[in-house]
């Protein structure tokens, strides 16, 4: 018998890799932060002495999910200017408000406090963009998720950096001092084309070569962008950053809404990912992302919630469930966005584009144990027929029972009493509440 610090059973495990899996009375054995075995739950017993045994009758166990965009510090700005134009709303409410309280401070707190949401929400690695990257991964990080922050460029000053020149020296630092951690991923993160130059851009390539970093990037957002990129660059965003040397296997396109097929085509052949955001795409009139058309043409595809301002919720279930129906009604068919092929986005596909892919997306031996556990034994889940498809389209978030990443339990919820807890942050609800009234009153 080998002594192991974890055992779960669950009556089913989705490993999303290989694709389209479900294993029945499987035991998911975790050692030292990774999964070292994953075996019939009988054998499991005979063959493991576990520290910790976790029995969960009626729940799936699967990879924790990688919300690969976001901008976690928003969740202080969540619920300004709901219903007005797009540009209004930036200026009259998400601009203020960001003005007035960005700091160091600010995005720490409010990226603690949406990390608490995303790891309740079975979410175990975010691809973050936005000012004080650092301070975003220490909130993340305490919350108890893995984290990617981006060394954010944009053509205007911020509390964070006064130019392109500032902004590129303080990115390649951090990238510097985060070479090679497996909780800190520092991304070049050029904010998106229309606030880019073309020479800022070409730095940020040099940087993303120099240091294997992904490129996170918003692009193809809306139907005003490509316009303005036509009129300014005499070619689409997409053909832009190809020339500028950014199209490759390490860019991730966020949104990617009107991506036309020539862009579809250029991002296969180069082996870039987009990054689909429905909620936000939905919420702010900008479009339906073609993501039946990405699937097939082999792009790898994954999936984020967007920042709190522009959704409202940091929910990666229900994210996902929205992509798969949407993927389906764009397409006009039923055969398109599977079950398997929408967790695989929510999973693999965001560890894939953050290139994560041999450390976590997936329930396979070796890899970091970030796992979650669904529970499918509510009034709203019954009757099981099929694990996936009922996960996906009928659990909620308040469904997820257990959040674990690097093998140590991170977050909980009593099904009866349907309370969460949180392990590692070890926070309090009238704390949460102080914190996020702290903000709220400086607005
Ligand atoms: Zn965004």
């Amino acid at each position: 018998m080998r002594t192991v610090d974890l055992l779960i059973e669950p009556r089913w495990v989705i490993p999303v890799v290989p694709k389209g899996t479900v294993l029945t009375d499987h035991a998911v054995v975790v050692d030292a932060g990774r999964i070292v075995d994953v075996l019939p739950a009988e054998e499991a017993r005979s063959k493991y002495e576990a520290r910790k045994h976790d029995v969960l009758e009626q729940s799936v166990v699967m990879p924790g999910f990688v919300n690969l965009h976001t901008h976690a510090a928003m969740n202080l700005v969540r619920g300004l200017g709901a219903d007005l134009p797009l540009m209004d709303w930036l200026t009259t409410k998400i601009w203020p408000a960001e003005g007035k309280l960005m700091s160091d401070e600010f995005v720490e707190e409010g990226s603690f406090l949406a990390g608490l949401e995303l790891t309740a929400s079975g979410v175990t690695t975010a691809n973050d963009s936005y000012f004080f990257p650092e301070a975003a991964a220490r909130g993340l990080n305490r919350a108890g998720l893995r984290a990617a922050v981006s060394a954010i460029v944009i053509g205007f000053p911020s509390a964070w950096a006064k130019n392109d020149a500032e902004y590129l020296e303080k990115g390649e630092a951090l990238l510097k001092r985060y070479a090679g951690s497996d909780t800190v991923k520092i991304t070049v993160g050029p904010h998106a084309p229309y606030t880019v130059s073309d020479e800022a851009f070409k730095r940020c390539a040099e940087l993303s070569n120099a240091y294997d970093a992904p490129i996170h990037i918003h692009v193809n957002e809306t139907a005003g962008e490509v316009a303005d990129s036509i009129r300014l660059h005499g070619v689409r965003p997409i053909e832009r950053l190809r020339r500028l040397g950014l199209l490759n296997e390490r860019l991730i396109a966020v949104h990617s809404v009107h991506a036309d097929a020539g862009d579809i085509a250029a991002m296969a052949e180069a082996g870039a990912s987009m990054c689909h955001c429905p909620c936000s795409n939905l919420k702010l009139a900008s479009g339906f992302a073609p993501v039946a058309a990405f699937m097939k043409a082999g792009v790898n595809v994954g999936i984020g919630t967007d920042g709190a301002a522009s959704n409202d919720k940091l929910d990666m279930l229900g994210e996902t469930r929205l992509a798969a129906m949407l993927a389906k009604a764009v397409a006009g068919d039923t055969t398109t966005a599977t079950v398997a092929d929408m967790l695989y986005a929510a999973t693999m596909g965001g560890a894939k584009a953050l290139g994560w892919e041999k450390l976590i997306g997936s329930v396979e031996i070796g890899k970091a144990a970030d796992l979650i556990a669904v529970d499918l034994s509510g009034v709203g889940t019954l009757p099981i027929q099929d694990p996936a498809a009922q996960l996906l389209y009928a659990a909620d978030r308040e469904n997820i029972v257990r959040t674990w990443a690097n093998g140590e339990l991170i977050a909980s919820r009593d099904k009866t009493m349907g309370k969460t807890a949180w392990h590692k942050a070890e926070i309090r609800p009238e704390e949460i509440q102080a914190l996020a009234e702290k903000w709220q009153n400086r607005i």
